[in-house]
């Protein structure tokens, strides 16, 4: 621990610079931001605050550049794939303590994702080198008929603060495995971890401006990216708000978008349910990350019969879970990300009580520096409050009685996001039921937040459009091509 703090120490003094066009730049303006550790609520380091002109420097470079890496064998691209994830596996320590200094998450959350990473360029190498069209027999004599999957072009990747190195690896392996460019914009509360990987991008020998990376505002460099006319795709997590707003503006000039958004996801336990089991899964569903999950099971729908103990469970474990340093492997629970983030959540225990829920555990600031909230239980919440509708984004359980399995799944339904869902149940023939009836991407059986690069994972409603991963993840990468050849008559 004190090695990693020794090395912040020097990062703090450190100014760091843009990748655009294979150049290490300030922006034009000269102006910069600084990090904020939320542990300790000090700030460190200094990256560039990108501009308008800056976004078009990048979106130029990765223009040009396109049509060199687009015609790059992809067995080339897929070499060049598994250099950089050597190269992110030799700098994992460094990649994950970096994230969490901007973000406070755990450090072997911050480990896991990063070697994940690490490990996927692989997969995602392989599957650029099997990217295939399929011919059929059409419908008319002497012809022959066929498709291609094509790079889209010039792809911007705007990505958030929670997991800013998994979610950028989602995005930035498919798309380069397909030929694409890319200009990254990560988030403000996360700039320095993407600048890591832009290092490594050019140790691994990746040409000039087929990865550039901006750092900067949603205002001034966000937008800039998404409104730029040679942008062809943006791949964006975020929240479902940014989202919206970056589809309508590229609808207007008919940019791709895919799109992973927040979740109010269910985690469902019945009477039948291993309850030990289900109480620790509701605990890492909505606990882990300190609730800064897309995924997080915020919506604990519990059956009637075992709902008191269940949520007399979930608060004993509440109150008891170890806040403290994020890189300290004995922590369980980490500060939020930022000052906004912690007030947005400490509103939500006002939201809570003045819709006249009792809290359970936790609804207050934790007394001690840094963004800490207590790990927080709200009880026999109804599902059209405020509560159980809002994304909050922090570790906030809302408890919900339900007596029958149609009530669950209509409960479970009942909201804007399709997101996640987690069943807990004994009973295989209902565990199929649920699975089929509930409208989200992912349905997890007596698990939860379990995930890997094989099994695709996105939203329904407005949880996203688009699935990320799995072997589709190129399809969001290609545009398909149609071909017909004449064969012509054969004249006897
Ligand atoms: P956010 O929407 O505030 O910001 C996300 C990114 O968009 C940042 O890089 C930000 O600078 C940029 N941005 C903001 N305004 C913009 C604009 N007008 N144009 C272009 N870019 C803009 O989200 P956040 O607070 O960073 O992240 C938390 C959200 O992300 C939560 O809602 C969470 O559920 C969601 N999320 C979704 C997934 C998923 O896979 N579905 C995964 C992680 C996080």
């Amino acid at each position: 621990m004190n090695a990693i703090r020794d090395n912040w120490a020097s990062a703090a003094q450190t100014r760091s610079a843009m990748l655009i066009g294979g150049d290490w730049v300030q922006a034009a303006s000269g102006e910069t931001f600084r990090c904020v550790d939320p542990y300790t609520e000090t700030e460190w380091g200094e990256v560039p605050r990108a501009g308008a002109e800056d976004v078009d420097r990048a979106v130029r470079a990765a223009h040009n550049a396109f049509e060199g890496w687009s015609r790059t064998p992809p067995a080339r691209r897929a070499a060049l794939l598994r250099r950089f994830g050597e190269l992110v596996e030799a700098n994992v320590d460094r990649i994950a303590a970096t994230q969490v200094r901007e973000n406070g998450k755990l450090l072997a959350e911050m480990m896991g994702g990063t070697r994940s990473l690490a490990a996927d360029c692989a997969f995602y190498g392989a599957l650029g080198e099997t990217v295939h069209g399929y011919t059929v027999q059409p419908s008319f004599p002497n012809h022959v008929a066929y498709t291609r999957r094509e790079p889209i072009g010039v792809i911007a990747a705007i990505t958030p603060w929670n997991s800013p190195i998994t979610l950028l690896g989602w995005k930035l392996l498919p798309a380069l495995a397909a030929g694409n460019t890319i200009v990254i914009k990560p988030s403000e509360v996360t700039p320095t971890s993407t600048l890591i990987l832009g290092e490594l991008i050019e140790q691994a020998g990746f040409p000039p401006g087929v990865v550039n990376i901006v750092t900067g505002f949603g205002r001034g460099a966000g937008d800039a990216l998404v409104a730029h006319p040679l942008v062809d795709k943006i791949a964006f997590t975020g929240s479902t708000a940014t989202g919206t707003a970056i589809a309508k503006v590229a609808a207007e000039r008919h940019a791709r978008v895919s799109l992973e958004l927040g979740g109010k996801s269910p985690n469902i336990v019945f009477d039948d349910a291993d309850l030990e089991a289900a109480v620790t899964g509701i605990e890492a569903g909505i606990f882990a990350a300190t609730g800064q999950a897309c995924n997080a099971g915020s919506r604990v729908l519990v059956q009637a019969g075992v709902y008191d103990h269940i949520a007399g469970q979930l608060a004993e474990r509440a109150r008891t879970i170890r806040a403290g340093d994020p890189l300290d492997p004995d922590t369980e629970l980490g500060p939020l990300a930022s000052r906004a983030q912690l007030d947005k959540v400490t509103a939500y225990f006002h939201v809570g009580r003045t819709e006249g829920f009792a809290c359970l555990a936790g609804g207050e600031r934790l007394d001690r520096p840094g963004f800490f909230v207590a790990p927080t239980v709200f009880d026999r919440v109804d599902n059209d409050s405020r509560l159980a509708r809002e994304e909050i984004f922090g570790p906030v359980a809302s408890l919900i009685r339900f007596e029958t399995e149609e009530q669950a799944i209509a409960i479970a339904n009942e909201t804007a996001f399709g997101l996640a869902s987690g069943v807990w149940t004994r009973d295989l023939g209902r565990a199929h039921r649920m699975i089929e009836r509930i409208r989200a991407g992912v349905v997890w059986v007596n698990t939860y937040r379990m995930g890997g690069h094989a099994i695709p994972f996105g939203g329904m409603k407005a949880s996203g459009i688009g699935r990320e991963m799995g072997i589709n993840a190129l399809d969001q990468y290609t545009e398909v091509k149609s071909v017909w050849i004449n064969t012509g008559e054969t004249r006897g």
